[in-house]
C-alpha cells in the first residue's frame, strides 16, 4: 500500500513537471531563445529557425560602421512631430521598451511614419567612424503600408538625463513586467536639439533580422550620467549586435 502511494505520488509529480516542461517548450517556440551570449548569440541567430535566416545570409543588415559617407545631395531635414501622452515601459528579456500611444510622427524624404516604440542597446549598436557610444535609443516607426523606419539617438557620457531619468525610475528589474510612464511623458525631450543625421537601409538589429528598414541616425549625442549608464547596465550589460557589412550599401546625410 505504502509503495503504491508513493508511485502515485510519483507519476503525479512527473506528470507536473511534464505540463510545465510542455507549456515552457510552447512559449519556446512563440518566443524562441535567441541571447547576446552563449549559444545563441548573434553569431547563432541565423541558425536558430527558418525565419530568422536574415540574421545569416541578409546583404542589408543592421547595424553598419558608418564611414565613407556620400556628401553630395544632402537629404532633407527630419521632420519630428512627436507628442506627450501615456506609454508604458516593459522588459521584454531583450532590452527595456517604451511602448507608446498613438500620437507621434516622424517625416522622412521616404514619407510620413508613426512613432510605435522605442528602446536601448548598450553600448550603440551603430559606430561612427569605428567608434561606438554608451548607449542608443532605437525610435521605431510604422508607415501605413507597413514599412520601418528607425531613428537612433546616442548617448554618450555627461549631466543626467531627465528625460531618461523618467523611464528608468520606473523600469521593471523583472522581465515581462511593465510600469506606466505619465501622459506628459514626449520623446521629443531625448532628441538632441541638432538633428542632422546619416541615412541608410538596414534591418531590424534583432531577430528576425527583417530588411527594408529605413535608417537615420542622428550626428549629434544626447547625454546620461554615469551613474545612468550603471543603472541599465544592471539590467542588460550588453545587448548590442556587432556591426555588419555594408555590401556596396550608400550612406547618405541630411
Ligand atoms: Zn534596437
Amino acid at each position: 500500500m505504502k509503495k503504491l502511494l508513493i508511485c502515485v505520488i510519483a507519476a503525479s509529480f512527473s506528470f507536473t513537471n511534464a505540463i510545465a516542461e510542455e507549456k515552457h517548450a510552447e512559449k519556446d517556440a512563440q518566443h524562441p531563445h535567441w541571447s547576446y551570449e552563449g549559444k545563441t548569440d548573434p553569431s547563432h541567430w541565423g541558425e536558430l529557425q527558418s525565419e530568422f535566416a536574415a540574421c545569416s545570409i541578409g546583404k542589408e543588415q543592421s547595424p553598419v560602421d558608418i564611414r565613407n559617407v556620400k556628401k553630395q545631395e544632402l537629404l532633407p531635414a527630419i521632420v519630428f512631430n512627436y507628442v506627450a501622452n501615456s506609454a508604458e515601459v516593459v522588459n521584454n528579456g531583450h532590452t527595456i521598451q517604451v511602448n507608446l500611444q498613438s500620437g507621434s510622427t516622424v517625416k522622412l524624404a521616404s514619407g510620413e511614419y508613426k512613432l510605435v516604440q522605442f528602446h536601448f542597446h548598450a553600448p550603440s549598436e551603430e559606430k561612427i567612424e569605428g567608434k561606438n557610444y554608451p548607449l542608443v535609443g532605437h525610435f521605431v516607426h510604422r508607415a501605413d503600408d507597413g514599412k520601418l523606419a528607425v531613428v537612433a539617438v546616442l548617448f554618450k557620457e555627461g549631466k543626467s538625463n531627465p528625460a531618461l531619468a523618467r523611464i528608468f525610475d520606473v523600469m521593471p528589474a523583472e522581465v515581462d513586467a511593465k510600469a506606466a510612464l505619465g501622459a506628459d511623458f514626449s520623446p521629443a525631450d531625448l532628441l538632441p536639439g541638432n538633428q542632422s543625421y546619416y541615412s541608410f537601409m538596414g534591418s531590424l538589429t534583432t531577430p528576425p533580422c527583417s530588411e527594408g528598414v529605413q535608417w537615420q541616425v542622428l550626428k549629434t549625442p544626447v547625454e546620461l550620467s554615469d551613474a545612468q549608464l550603471k543603472i541599465f547596465k544592471k539590467l542588460y550589460r550588453n545587448n548590442a549586435r556587432p556591426v555588419q557589412p555594408l555590401n556596396g550599401r550608400v550612406i547618405r546625410e541630411g
